[in-house]
């Protein structure tokens, strides 16, 4: 009876473990494609892992050492490429996977980039200016050795800002001796950034919702939408939203949500909210987080954090169209449940590809020297992402598999044979 209850335990936990999970995919996706077990033995894990110390001088005079990350998933396409969370709960396992998820993305809308994924444990709400400063820059010191604009790029993610991009980008530019602006991406315009880099998550979620949409013969106008979490994809994913003519019913941050069958005023919102994406805690008539998943609704879109719709809410999702702004909201036994359900699910790794490809183009702005306008900028990002979402969605229909498993065999494709082109396998 004990060892049972310790395996059914061991278990549910797996099924919450956002890295296996993603290697349960990848080892599918490889197999659909036709792919010997090596290259599973090779993308299962990322190449490079490295764990630094970094020291930081606080503001009371003491020094407080944090644990920082930097996952290097896979190179043989390029560089490799993707953000730096700052967050108490960052894991060793966490940045693994999520640099497995950058290599899909890019692999998904065809960069030349594999997938990198950099982590600090700690919490940006309670330290100061200068703290984060410190610590920005201790972080670049510390790892250094392995990125650079043509070995690995680090980008803004969870917690992080393009202040937090400029410390890091001067920090690695006086190591190297060089204006170095390629060597991280989301940076202010004045600092090399790219127009349409702040919005471009929340651009390519609106994107796929619109062609999810066409599929599903949902119009836009008038129609429901939920959106969980208000960082830099959902909340001006809920103004896109709302400027297209929907209604936003539903929004939360970390400590609850907020909810108006009439549709919310979205622009109040975002003038009040901090920059954390911290609003609900102003109103007294909040909902929970899990409350909000289940709301009566037309599209669902998880834009917070990993593992929200489980085994044990899917049942109860309502909308019929979910695209995941978020990194792994999803499990996999809640992707099973809503697809045989006939929800639409646009997975993560086609959903919020958006960022990263504004990225790019912001990197081979720094390397060109020469800068775009944001029409330019939007239109390359537009085409790129209907193409994507529309591939994706013509193998899930072609090979009878779910968006997920469709999205991973795109992305893992163009991976897989450039590690055999390289003779790595
Ligand atoms: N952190 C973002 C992501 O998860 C963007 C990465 C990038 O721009 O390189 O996709």
């Amino acid at each position: 009876m004990v060892a049972e209850k310790g395996k059914e335990n061991h278990q549910t936990s797996d099924k919450h473990d956002v890295l296996k999970s993603t290697q349960t995919v990848i080892h599918l996706a490889l197999d659909k494609l036709g792919y010997p077990e090596e290259v599973f033995e090779l993308l299962k894990e990322p190449v490079r892992m490295l764990t630094v110390k970094i020291p930081v001088r606080m503001d009371d005079g003491k020094v407080k050492v944090f644990t920082g990350y930097r996952s290097q998933h896979n190179d043989a396409v390029g560089p490799t490429k993707g953000g730096i969370r700052f967050h108490p709960n960052v894991t060793e396992k966490e940045v693994k996977a999520l640099s497995i998820w950058m290599s899909l993305k890019c692999g998904i809308v065809d960069l030349p980039y594999g997938g990198g994924k950099g982590g600090i444990i700690c919490d940006p709400r309670d330290m100061s200016f200068r703290e984060l400063e410190r610590l920005s820059r201790g972080y670049v010191r510390a790892i250094s050795q392995i990125v650079g604009p043509s070995k690995d790029i680090p980008a803004p993610d969870v917690f992080t800002n393009s202040q937090i991009m400029a410390w890091m980008m001067d920090e690695y530019s006086r190591i190297d001796e060089y204006n170095s602006p390629g060597f991280i991406t989301g940076k202010p315009l004045v600092l090399g950034g790219s127009h349409g880099r702040e919005t471009a998550t929340a651009k390519g979620v609106t994107i796929c919702i619109r062609e999810a949409a066409k599929k599903k013969g949902i119009k836009l106008e008038g129609a429901r939408v939920v959106v969980q979490g208000f960082g830099n994809a959902g909340s001006f994913l809920a103004k896109f939203m709302h400027d297209a003519g929907a209604k936003v019913i539903g929004i939360s941050d970390a400590y609850g949500g907020l909810h108006d069958v009439d549709g919310l005023d979205i622009d109040y919102l975002l003038d009040r909210r901090d920059s954390f994406g911290t609003v609900t805690k102003l109103f007294n008539n909040t909902i929970s987080n899990q409350e909000l998943l289940e709301l009566d609704c037309d599209i669902l879109v998880p834009a917070a954090i990993e593992n929200q719709i489980t085994e044990d809410n899917a049942h109860n999702i309502r909308a019929s169209i979910v695209v995941e702004a978020a990194n792994g909201p999803t499990t996999l036994d809640a992707t099973k449940i809503l697809t045989e359900r006939g929800v639409l699910l646009v997975p993560d790794v086609l959903a919020s590809s958006g960022g990263v490809t504004v990225s790019y183009f912001e990197w081979v702005q720094n390397n060109q020297g020469y800068y775009w306008s944001e029409e330019e900028v939007e239109e390359k990002l537009e085409k790129i992402l209907i193409n994507s979402f529309n591939n994706v969605y013509d193998t899930a229909q072609s090979r009878r598999v779910d968006m997920r498993l469709a999205a991973y065999m795109v992305g893992v494709r163009k991976m897989a044979e450039a590690c055999r082109f390289r003779g790595w396998i």
